[in-house]
């Protein structure tokens, strides 16, 4: 039977968005992530006929499937900004990066949901975030908003599954947002998953308060901190705290099939390695 998984890594589209599919099939990747635009700055010029013709032929050259990738938005944008003008500017460059993702003819972004900057409360933000997303969605199309859980670092929000689900509770359009757990994040932020019992526990209190069919990708980390530390600092896998057994569970568990499953750990020149190495896992 053909593997249901598909790993691969978040891959550099310096010189090009074509230059990702490129570099993910050079470490094996059955799936890859990438930014549409430099990912710290704000403007960016748009895409143009040639590249993104170069993006869908490389594309179709690879096998791989718009559905596995996971387009990753600005680190500047902050969806549940407290202040009204920075937060119309990060609503703006939203927007503008779906509207990437769908001339690229990919159906998901990835982001970080935001953060109150200690001005507002955290139920504030996670409106502000709802709200974000419907007119995000409002304006766009065929793209879903995927959101990231997060370490718990400073004040950003989303690094509990109860906060995810508020979010999205507010979120009109359900058939258009989705998750993205990041494995470093959710065991820095209190979710242990390093050993069966644990793993079960985490994962069924995931499909409790969030519920599977929202899982629309992963981040595949090992973490340098520990368990509840609250920060993000990703390492090798079987490098961290976590160890090998979360991701061997991982590779085994249905409830991870079809979607992206991308590495963003520390040494790229691994990659291939570590690809190689999740799929051995699978029983
Ligand atoms: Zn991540
Ligand atoms: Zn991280």
């Amino acid at each position: 039977m053909p593997s249901r998984k598909f790993v691969g890594a978040h891959t550099s589209a310096s010189g090009g968005v074509f230059n990702a599919v490129k570099n993910a099939q050079e470490i094996g990747a059955k799936a890859f992530a990438l930014f549409t635009k430099n990912q710290k700055r704000w403007e960016a010029k748009p895409l143009d006929t040639l590249t993104i013709d170069k993006f869908q032929k490389a594309l179709a050259d690879s096998g791989i499937l718009p559905k596995h990738i996971l387009p990753h938005d600005s680190y500047l944008i902050n969806l549940g900004h407290p202040d009204e003008e920075k937060l119309l500017k990060s609503r703006t460059a939203f927007i503008d990066e779906l509207e990437r993702c769908s001339q690229l003819g990919l159906d998901r972004l990835n982001f970080h949901p935001g953060s109150h900057l200690k001005e507002i409360s955290e139920d504030e933000c996670m409106d502000k975030i709802s709200e974000s997303i419907n007119i995000a969605l409002d304006k766009t199309s065929g793209v879903s908003a995927v959101i990231e859980n997060t370490a718990g670092q400073g004040s950003n929000m989303g690094y509990t599954f109860e906060q995810l689900a508020q979010i999205i509770d507010k979120v009109e359009d359900k058939s258009r947002v989705g998750i993205c757990i990041d494995t470093c994040h959710m065991f820095v932020a209190g979710y242990d998953i390093r050993t069966r019992e644990a793993y079960d526990k985490t994962w069924n209190s995931f499909g409790d308060i969030v519920g599977f069919n929202y899982l629309m990708g992963m981040h595949i980390n090992d973490s340098k901190p520990p368990l509840g530390s609250k920060k993000d600092r990703h390492h090798s896998l079987g490098e961290g705290e976590i160890g090998l057994d979360a991701f061997r569970f991982i590779m085994n568990d249905e409830r991870m099939d079809d979607i992206p499953l991308v590495l963003e750990t520390i040494d790229s020149d691994i990659w291939a390695q570590e690809i190689e190495l999740l799929y051995s896992f699978q029983k």
